[in-house]
């Protein structure tokens, strides 16, 4: 059907395992946005959350962008509304805004630049060290980039639930367990979480990591996804997943990127809906900052 289709399915890093294993493309976010402005196909099947599939949208629009359930939604993007943010950006005045790819379209729009947290540090390092810069909307991400480049920033107050509740506790306890193992930390968890890793990077830079690092295992802060293909870059290594601090089971998972299922990837593609819209002037005005971001990221080689 794919084929019959012309279509492509584009799959986040925190997609299950058997949605990773189908896919044309698994990646992060920098990774899915530079596919989905790079590609033949007619139809793109975005295996993510909605705030991925209108990225995509955005870059394509001549396409038909598929998501397979429209409630996988991103609690950090839902965080911060247009009408809030445009509030925000009028009481600081005269900075440049920096908005993370988890947003939504209408925030897109009334951003500068996007970044991903493949790229943030290097964006925010492109521009003029006296620029002063608003960062949404992830707090953790923004303290992150501020701490590592001194600029002067003001940070929306947004988090990703699943990044957030990483028990500490229990982060010490595997190290304790697992004296050998390496600690990799996503810059969306908070600060006392990413004081004890050994690496901090997005999910494509954790997984770069794993493959070239000697040691033989990790304990991995970030959405349990990335696992899988961990294990299948490195067979021979072992992975362990941080659990929340409310753990009722050993795994830290989003509950809107495991919204995906391979049966409603199929019934997407076969009644091809639920299709992703966004409203033309938007499209328009959030298309400007994620080039400018696009273009930044192919300058620097990322
Ligand atoms: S892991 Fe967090 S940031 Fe990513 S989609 Fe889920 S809620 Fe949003």
């Amino acid at each position: 059907m794919k084929a019959e289709k012309n279509a492509i399915i584009l799959a986040h890093y925190y997609q299950t395992g058997d949605i990773q294993d189908i896919a044309d493309f698994v990646g992060d976010s920098l990774e899915l946005s530079q596919k989905a402005s790079s590609n033949s196909a007619d139809i793109i099947v975005l295996s993510g959350v909605k705030f991925m599939a209108e990225t995509a949208k955005i870059l394509a629009p001549d396409k038909k962008v598929l998501l397979p359930d429209f409630n996988a939604d991103c609690s950090l993007a839902d965080s911060c509304k247009a009408v809030d943010f445009q509030r925000f950006i009028d009481e600081n005045p005269g900075r440049t805004v920096i908005s993370y790819v988890n947003t939504n379209a209408e925030i897109k729009a009334l951003s500068d630049i996007i970044c991903t947290s493949s790229n943030a540090v290097s964006i925010v390092e492109s521009l003029p060290s006296d620029e002063k810069i608003i960062f949404a909307p992830d707090r953790n991400l923004g303290n992150y980039i501020m701490n590592k480049t001194g600029r002067d920033m003001v940070i929306w107050n947004g988090t990703c639930y699943v990044h957030e509740e990483f028990s500490l506790e229990a982060l010490l306890e595997l190290k304790r367990e697992n004296k050998e193992a390496k600690t990799l930390a996503h810059p969306e968890c908070e600060m006392p979480v990413r004081l004890v890793a050994d690496f901090i990077g997005s999910t494509a830079a954790m997984l770069d990591f794993t493959k070239n690092d000697g040691s033989k295992s990790y304990i991995v802060a970030t959405e349990a996804g990335i696992i899988h293909q961990m294990k299948k870059e490195n067979p021979e290594k072992e992975f362990f997943p941080v659990p929340p601090v409310d753990s009722t089971c050993g795994c830290s998972e989003c509950r809107f990127m495991k919204m995906i299922t391979i049966e409603k990837i199929y019934r997407c593609l076969l009644d091809e809906k639920p299709e992703i819209f966004v409203e033309k002037d938007v499209l328009i005005k959030a298309r400007k900052p994620i080039i400018r971001m696009l273009e930044i990221s192919e300058k620097q080689g990322l």
